[in-house]
């Protein structure tokens, strides 16, 4: 027992736990659990607690039958909620081992960001990240189903004082930060019933760790004020969708920024620079990853500060990555706009790193920002500018995929076979289904 699994064991005890939930997460970015008694922790920390993984439900499944979850000791956190009739529980984050051959499970996706982060390390940086989740809160009906009815829209039975959303994103906020999230800011955000929280940006493991954790805890809080939070990406057409902005920055062994360059125009590196030539080079394959779902494709259309243009910029929200102000060289850092809280946090974090370092290691050049919107530019002038545009659905971002071998090897075999398989399938699904658009546009035109 290590002294970190010691003080977890004393954790527990002193705030009488009954229930531990060991978590991880599938390929598609579903929290899993496996829910032990207390008592069980420190077995679990020694021996790992093994578990049947093709009965773990969800689309991929984890192949392999025999599974062993290892709880990482730095990731306890008391629930903030408790479930009826049980104690008090606790969750601790796990990575998975294959227990044939004793090494970590290829389909894994902490994993995949763990290779990562070693191969940023062998070139001598820590990751940082930081992402911006949105999320919608809509009311439930009579018998508890998720409407599309805003929560601040008014609306329908219009009692619900105009306040309810500021108590639901409090009870929201203090149980992130009871279970050790630094909450940044928190406000409504364009669309109505849209709403955005902000935490503070912490080594890029524990960031994809704290974004599986927050989905479930503001899912958990809304229902308990009976109401649905959705990450869908785009609910409601015509207004904004929700977005998972992702700031990414990578520090020196001495813990400098760097990212940063004060004698810059844009206060960037030229490490800076080529890691976003990595990322523009590798947008669309990427996109499959950090836009993984039919639905996605419908947030990155033009006119609603989603991304559709491969470009980078100081200032714009057109382009798809943007240079923040920084106000001290700590800060310094790109935002990658086209991320949504749909997407598996560790596979995506890992195909943005990936992605940055080769354009480090390759010392790729990086193109000028583009200042001006490119949302209002014909095709002329994105032409002239060397302009692309991000994968239009979810079938061709999953070809780009396939097509871009550096992000196939950023996920591992296992993971991108299963994923493409995944999408792919989704995919197929959508096209041939009949819409109540179509519905709506044809039944009695023809
Ligand atoms: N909701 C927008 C999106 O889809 C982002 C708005 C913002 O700039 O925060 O990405
Ligand atoms: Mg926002
Ligand atoms: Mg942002």
């Amino acid at each position: 027992i290590t002294s970190a699994e010691q003080e977890v064991l004393d954790e527990i005890e002193a705030n009488d736990i009954d229930f531990l939930r060991l978590q991880f997460t599938d390929i598609l970015g579903t929290v899993k659990n496996v829910s032990v008694p207390a008592r069980q922790a420190e077995k679990a920390f020694t021996e790992g607690i093994y578990f049947d993984g093709s009965s773990i439900e969800g689309f991929v499944r984890i192949q392999e039958s025999d599974m062993r979850l290892t709880p990482d000791p730095e990731t306890f956190a008391i629930l903030p909620w408790r479930d009826r009739d049980e104690g008090a529980s606790a969750r601790l984050i796990c990575d998975v081992v294959n227990t044939s051959t004793g090494k970590p499970f290829e389909g894994d996706p902490r994993y995949v960001l763990k290779r990562a982060l070693d191969r940023a390390e062998e070139m001598g940086y820590t990751v940082n990240a930081a992402p911006e989740p949105e999320f919608f809160l809509f009311e439930e009906d009579e018998v508890g189903r998720a409407t599309t009815t805003t929560n601040d829209a008014g609306g329908y039975f219009d009692l619900a004082p105009k306040d309810l959303a500021s108590d639901v994103r409090r009870d929201i906020i203090y149980g992130l930060e009871s279970m050790g999230f630094e909450v940044e800011a928190s406000h409504h955000e364009v669309a109505e019933g849209q709403h955005e929280i902000n935490f503070e940006y912490d080594d890029a493991l524990t960031t994809a760790d704290n974004v599986a954790t927050f989905r479930t805890v503001v899912r958990a809080i809304a229902a308990q004020h009976d109401y649905h939070a959705t990450f869908m990406p785009k609910p409601i057409p015509k207004i904004n969708g929700s977005g998972m902005h992702t700031h990414l920055s990578l520090f020196t062994e001495d813990g400098e920024n760097a990212f940063h360059d004060g004698d810059d125009e844009f206060d960037l590196s030229d490490e800076a620079r080529a890691f976003t030539a990595g990322i523009l080079e590798h947008a669309p394959a990427i996109t499959a990853v950090a836009n993984p779902t039919v639905n996605s494709y419908k947030r990155l259309v033009p006119g609603y500060e989603a991304p559709v243009y491969v470009a980078w910029s100081d200032r714009n929200r057109s382009s798809l990555i943007r240079k923040p102000a920084a106000r001290v060289p700590a800060a310094s850092r790109v935002e990658l706009r086209s991320p949504d809280p749909s997407c598996n946090p560790y596979l995506a974090i890992a195909t943005m790193i990936h992605a940055g370092l080769n354009g480090i290691e390759q010392d790729l050049e990086c193109p000028d920002p583009v200042r001006e919107n490119i949302y209002e530019f014909d095709e002329e002038t994105r032409e002239e500018y060397g302009i692309t545009t991000l994968p239009s659905n979810l079938g061709e971002a999953v070809d780009a995929l396939e097509a871009d071998e550096a992000i196939v090897d950023a996920l591992g075999e296992h993971v991108s076979s299963k994923f493409v398989d995944a999408k792919r399938q989704e995919f197929e699904e959508y096209l041939v289904d009949v819409s109540q658009w179509e519905l709506d546009r044809y039944l009695e035109t023809f």
